[in-house]
């Protein structure tokens, strides 16, 4: 017991716990009648300076369920609020998450470590606070093929199951999540703190803010429009990168928007297959709020509402502040624009200096990809074969070539070289993502029967996104012709 703690490497450093009191309330994670380790990261582990050996084992498994908090740790669960599909709610917060604690990795980097479905917190309000295996899973399936992938994400550190049943429709097993995160710091963190006309603490979470994530704004001559600018700019950076893999995040609530800039909570979450601007898979976003398209509009509206939080300290004068915030928010579009044009030419083998077409070319592919309804992630990969003059992956994929075959002739006169464009192109345009179908079955697999092979085999396959490997062929393909249209639904 005495040298667990070197045994396992845990070294928290606990800075939220330290220096923002009044942000969080502690709190305990619930019991785990049987433990049992689903998965355990190794590389992640071992990136944060954990023993993966030795935490793969028993030990592990009272720790990731929430029986034995690993020493250093002060669990806490934090205050936030959040704009849930348009209405303002004032306080959600940690109501089934639990932040041990912060570990500085092999490189430096400080990282959040929290348990999701350990249990109620004084945020749970009617909630149990558990979670359920499948969507464990999910998590963790998406959060590592984002990363694989190269998206700014949280990654997952372990599952465990609580050998625990929590009662959804019907009882499902229990299960225990533990996910990384260069900080849990959400716009409706500061919305928690605007809301109350806290202004004492908004600053202390702004400056808290400052430090763990751009330091060198503490030097700007105005810090917190500096803070609005740098979130801004990560934003339209991540929606971007969302959007060249075909990725919707379903509910960007302020709740769910990391101020880090990474992607954050995976719940009704999918990729596109048939690309289409306005898909949903949500089944509780009718009005299409969060559909592929509106991504962009709503992460600006989102930083608008962050934005809303900051005058106060933007300015003494919270009205003079508007006209000052009004104009970060606007370059929003030009910064996004700028990144998603950028992606767009890896993905189509533009290279060099920008021309003046490259963005018609883009949309024009788009265009023909939704007009009828091809498959998004099929149609890039097969590109970098056209590139170099073999139409025989992409052309197939459109019921009427013709349009295609304008659109490519057009494209191909304007690769200087073809073998450089394919290979920018295969580094960045994947052939296995996390198929909507292929994530089911693997979830069906472990919750029904208990089956986690699986769930293991698509780890694997999700962890060399953009290289090709025999025997892989039915993890690149969409799900079949004629099946029901996919629906996705909240809640872990
Ligand atoms: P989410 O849908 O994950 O963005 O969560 C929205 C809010 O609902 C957060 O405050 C969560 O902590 C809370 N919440 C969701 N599910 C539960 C649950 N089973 N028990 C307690 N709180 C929950
Ligand atoms: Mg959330």
């Amino acid at each position: 017991m005495l040298d667990l703690s070197r045994e396992l490497g845990f070294q928290f450093d606990n800075t939220y716990a330290r220096e923002l009191p009044g942000c969080y309330a502690p709190a305990t994670a619930a019991a785990a009648p049987a433990p049992r380790l689903v998965k355990l990261n190794h590389a992640l582990a071992r990136e944060l300076g954990l023993n993966a050996a030795a935490l793969d084992s028993p030990v592990g498994a009272e720790i990731f369920s929430g029986n034995y908090a690993p020493p250093g740790a002060e669990p806490l669960a934090q205050a936030y609020a959040g704009h849930q599909f348009g209405n303002f709610v004032p306080q959600l917060g940690d109501g089934r998450a639990l932040l041990l604690g912060e570990v500085v990795d092999r490189q430096g980097r400080r990282r959040d470590i929290q348990f999701k479905g350990s249990g109620r917190t004084p945020f749970s309000r009617g909630g149990d606070g558990k979670a359920a295996l499948g969507p464990v899973l999910r998590e963790y399936i998406l959060g590592e093929a984002m990363h694989a992938l190269g998206v700014p994400t949280t990654r997952a550190l372990a599952a465990a199951a609580t050998g625990e049943p929590v009662y959804r429709e019907t009882p499902l097993p229990g299960a225990v999540l533990t996910r990384v995160a260069a900080s849990h710091i959400r716009v409706g963190t500061f919305q928690f703190f605007a809301a109350r006309g806290d202004t004492a603490k908004l600053r202390q979470l702004a400056d808290y803010t400052i430090a763990r994530h751009f330091p060198d704004l503490a030097a700007a001559p105005n810090p917190y429009l500096a803070l609005l600018a740098a979130v801004a700019d990560r934003q339209a950076s991540l929606i971007a990168q969302w959007m060249h893999i075909g990725f919707i995040h379903g509910v960007m609530n302020t709740d769910n928007m990391a101020i880090s800039g990474e992607t954050i909570d995976y719940g009704p979450c999918a990729f596109l297959d048939a690309y289409h601007s306005a898909t949903v898979f949500s089944s509780i976003d009718r009005g299409g709020r969060y559909a592929f398209g509106q991504q962009p509009q709503i992460a600006r509206w989102n930083l608008a509402r962050f934005a809303e939080t900051l005058l106060p300290l933007i300015h003494s004068d919270p009205q003079a502040a508007i006209p000052e915030a009004v104009a970060v928010l606007e370059t929003f579009g030009g910064r996004f624009d700028a990144a998603w044009l950028a992606g767009m030419r890896a993905k189509l083998g533009l290279l060099g200096d920008p021309q003046a077409g490259d963005l018609d070319l883009a949309n024009g592919f788009l265009a023909i990809l939704e007009a009828q309804a091809v498959d998004f992630t099929l149609a890039f990969r097969g590109l970098s074969g056209a590139a170099l003059g073999d139409h025989t992956l992409v052309r197939p994929l459109f019921s009427d070539p013709r349009p295609y075959d304008a659109w490519a002739e057009h494209w191909q006169g304007r690769l200087a070289d073809p073998a450089a464009s394919a290979r920018v192109m295969d580094g960045v345009n994947p052939v296995y993502i996390p198929r909507n179908h292929i994530v089911e079955a693997a979830l069906a697999a472990a919750v029904e029967r208990d089956d986690l092979a699986p769930f293991h085999a698509l780890l694997d396959v999700l962890a060399a996104p953009f290289t090709p490997r025999g025997g892989l062929e039915a993890y690149a393909e969409p799900a079949p012709r004629g099946s029901a249209p996919y629906r996705t639904f909240c809640g872990t």
